[in-house]
């Protein structure tokens, strides 16, 4: 699938509480783009649906050359088959790192390739390897993630995400449970990925990772994309009031 992200229309609600209306983003391969506003604007929903794990009620969301539409009228069957490629081409990185505490690391890297897709361990430890070693854990790939800090668990689940080889990937507040000192080797993995042309949705509250690294910025205000800029033009001049005051608040 070729990286282009189309979402058109997008639409859902929770117990008739809607949390994403008329939601209308274009993605370029290649682009990092970072998603901001206020907490419950709906933000964790929307990256959510990007890769299946939550269905919506209206719209169309095309992550290259899979299309999710209302699930309604379509066999589940087929539903199933195209989640299951979204997820393979989608990769998604949580505020907790969800690494297994009972693995060593290289053991969490390699599970679910081994497992789910059945790749040859050998390839997949190979693999594994030099993904371990561009998030800067060459030297840890035996550890148990409570012998890690959180900076480096969670580098362990960006190369865990990274081993399916996604054409996108998505990252949940990925720095949010971080100890100050720990977010910026975090920031700069996605940096770095960036410069290897991987595209990348980036939901943070890091103002100033947005500002340097992102290419746009979304900024989402009750479920509405309320404004959608270059980091210069969102910093400096935003239309809408609600995100100027937003930016007031964090600078
Ligand atoms: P954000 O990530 O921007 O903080 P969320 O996408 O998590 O926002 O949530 C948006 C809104 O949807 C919130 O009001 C939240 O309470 C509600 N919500 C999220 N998930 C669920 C769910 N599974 N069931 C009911 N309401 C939900
Ligand atoms: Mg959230």
């Amino acid at each position: 699938m070729s990286a282009h992200i189309s979402i058109e229309n997008l639409c859902k609600s929770f117990n008739g509480a809607p949390v994403l209306r008329n939601v209308n983003l274009e993605v370029k391969a290649s682009e990092l783009i970072v998603i901001i506003g206020p907490s419950g604007c709906g933000k964790s929903t929307l990256l959510r649906c990007m890769n299946g794990l939550e269905l919506f009620d209206s719209g169309k969301i095309c992550m290259g050359s899979i299309t999710l539409e209302r699930h309604e009228g379509s066999k589940t069957g087929d539903l199933n088959s195209r989640l299951r490629s979204l997820r393979e081409e989608v990769g998604m990185v949580f505020q907790s790192f969800n690494l297994f505490p009972h693995l060593t690391l290289i053991q969490n890297v390699t599970k679910a390739p081994v497992v789910v897709k059945g790749m040859d361990r050998k390839t997949a430890e190979e693999k594994a390897k030099e993904l371990l070693d561009k998030v800067g854990l060459g030297d840890r790939i035996d550890y148990y993630p409570s012998q890690l800090s959180g900076g480096q668990q969670q580098r362990g689940a960006i190369a865990r995400a990274l081993m399916m080889s996604p054409r996108v990937m998505l990252y949940d507040e990925p720095t949010s449970a971080l100890d100050p000192s720990l977010v910026n080797e975090v920031l700069q993995i996605m940096r770095k990925l960036d410069e290897d042309g991987l595209t990348q949705i980036v939901v943070t509250h890091e103002m100033r990772f947005a500002r340097d690294a992102a290419d746009r910025i979304i900024f989402l205000s009750e479920g509405e994309v309320v404004e959608d800029a270059g980091p210069e033009r969102f910093f400096t001049s935003p239309k809408d009031p609600r995100a100027r005051e937003f930016i007031r608040s964090y600078l």
